[in-house]
């Protein structure tokens, strides 16, 4: 008998879940709401219809399913055999025709959340690889979905926006992406500021850095090197322009 409740009791991973949850949710939405002559059109990524981000969302969900079978099995999977291989399915993917397409994203964020669901409790700290080759507890796999689902639900230029994606989420984001710019030396002498908060980050402890402020959406969206809602600030004067963010992924 399948259990039908996660097997996690940890109240922290299942909120993690939830908000994996609820992103799955949110781009399925924008996804139906799309038809199959707009899926066509054209995503904001570059080289990307919402075809590719369809395709793209539907493989990730196979492969972090992957990985939730080797923190199962102990059995290593990985998440795709090689990185022409990730490349080579989304453009197969984006070829299928639009039911095949929306059966993609569905079956597999079904499978996913199965994996996740009956995963048992002490097999969430299983050590498995991310695509990058960092070796992380299976229960990081909920934050990888989760910033896939949320991030491209925007994508899908369909009317969603970064203010669409919760706070918390919003936040982890931001904390991911300028410690991969801290990891490879891009945030010297940039400091991000999210306005009517405390939070600051980037380099901090730059003297006169350019600073970056916003609303975290706004902030998030401009890290992530999709918008230009900030206010950037040189030797105190604005900038007309904020420069572009460093690259992150
Ligand atoms: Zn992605």
């Amino acid at each position: 008998m399948v259990a039908r409740h996660d097997q996690t009791k940890d109240p922290r991973l299942q909120e993690q879940l939830l908000q994996a949850r609820r992103g799955t949710a949110f781009f399925a939405r924008k996804l139906n709401e799309l038809t199959d002559a707009e899926l066509d059109g054209g995503s904001l990524l570059p080289g990307w219809t919402r075809r590719h981000i369809v395709a793209h969302v539907g493989y990730n969900a196979r492969a972090i399913a992957r990985l939730i079978e080797w923190a199962a099995t102990g059995v290593e999977t990985p998440m795709y055999s090689s990185p022409e291989a990730r490349n080579h399915e989304i453009e197969f993917g984006a070829t299928l025709s639009p039911i095949a397409l929306r059966h993609l994203f569905d079956h597999s964020a079904v499978h996913l959340n199965v994996e996740w669901r009956d995963l048992p409790a002490d097999a969430w700290h299983h050590k498995v690889k991310t695509v990058q080759g960092r070796t992380v507890p299976a229960e990081e796999t909920v934050w990888m979905r989760t910033r896939e689902v949320w991030m491209h639900a925007v994508d899908l230029d369909n009317g969603a926006t970064f203010n669409d994606i919760p706070a918390p989420v919003l936040e982890r984001l931001l904390t991911d992406i300028t410690g991969a710019w801290h990891t490879r030396g891009m945030d010297q002498g940039l400091l991000v500021k999210v306005t009517g908060t405390d939070l600051a980050f980037g380099d901090t402890r730059a003297a006169n850095p350019t600073v970056i402020s916003g609303p975290l959406a706004a902030v998030v969206e401009w890290a992530a090197g999709r918008g230009s809602g900030v206010t950037a600030v040189r030797k105190s004067a604005a900038l007309h322009d904020a420069p572009a963010a460093p690259k992150w992924i």
